[in-house]
């Protein structure tokens, strides 16, 4: 293998090596953002279940005090009706007693279920709590972990490219320039010719290419423009 090409290899193994760490670093913001949805989404499930705790709660207590008026109702009336004189208004007042007290068993039955569905809400609530919190805890830890991913992935990249500047000083300003030109593109600048085939564009090379990149001068593939060698 000619020395450009070894020390031109040597040079793109280094910037292959930054490439991906910067598409790596690109993704980390988007997978900090789904956490942080993942996290809200949380929160939002659980003040659902908090809100349905309450209410049950609150519903408990206004049938409560429904019933204490019911009482205070009949209480009245027993007062009133040991000084009623006619037996007729007596018998209404006593019917009256009867149906609220009706009314009282009915509310007394929606309460006994209240409290049933405000055990099971209460439960739900306090279970869904438990999960949110481990969750949210595991969410932070993985949001500390990708921004300590991102501080390596920084000093890893200013690694790289200190070790870049003596790895291009061996190169003639002409390649270097090429293959700078190349690096903004997709792909290796610098592709193994295969079986005639260019490892960039995958296209037979013409003989002259060929011819060349067998000398070992500095060629492209006449297809792609990418520099090749064999
Ligand atoms: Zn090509």
């Amino acid at each position: 293998m000619v020395q450009w090409v070894k020390d031109l290899l040597e040079l793109q193994n280094v910037d292959m090596r930054i490439r991906g760490l910067i598409q790596r670093q690109a993704m980390i913001p988007k997978e900090i953002a789904n956490l942080k949805n993942d996290a809200a989404s949380a929160d939002e499930e659980l003040k659902t279940k908090r809100e349905n705790a309450n209410k049950t709660t609150l519903e408990i207590k206004q049938l409560e005090s429904q019933i204490k008026q019911k009482n205070d109702h009949i209480a009245k009336l027993q007062v009133q009706s040991s000084m009623v004189k006619k037996n007729t208004e007596y018998q209404a007042m006593m019917k009256e007693i009867e149906d609220i007290k009706a009314a009282i068993s009915d509310l007394e039955t929606s309460v006994i279920e209240l409290l049933d569905k405000s055990e099971q809400s209460v439960a739900d609530f306090k279970e869904v709590e438990k999960q949110a919190k481990a969750q949210k805890q595991s969410i932070e830890e993985e949001i500390k972990e990708l921004e300590q991913t991102v501080v390596e992935i920084k000093e890893e990249i200013a690694r790289q490219q200190d070790a870049r500047t003596p790895l291009s000083s061996k190169l003639e300003s002409d390649v270097l320039n090429r293959y700078n030109r190349l690096l903004k593109s997709n792909g290796m600048p610098l592709v193994k010719i295969d079986n005639g085939i260019c490892g960039h564009c995958h296209l037979r090379v013409i003989p002259q290419t060929l011819h060349e990149v067998n000398k070992g001068a500095v060629t492209a593939c006449e297809n792609c423009g990418h520099l090749v060698y064999v």
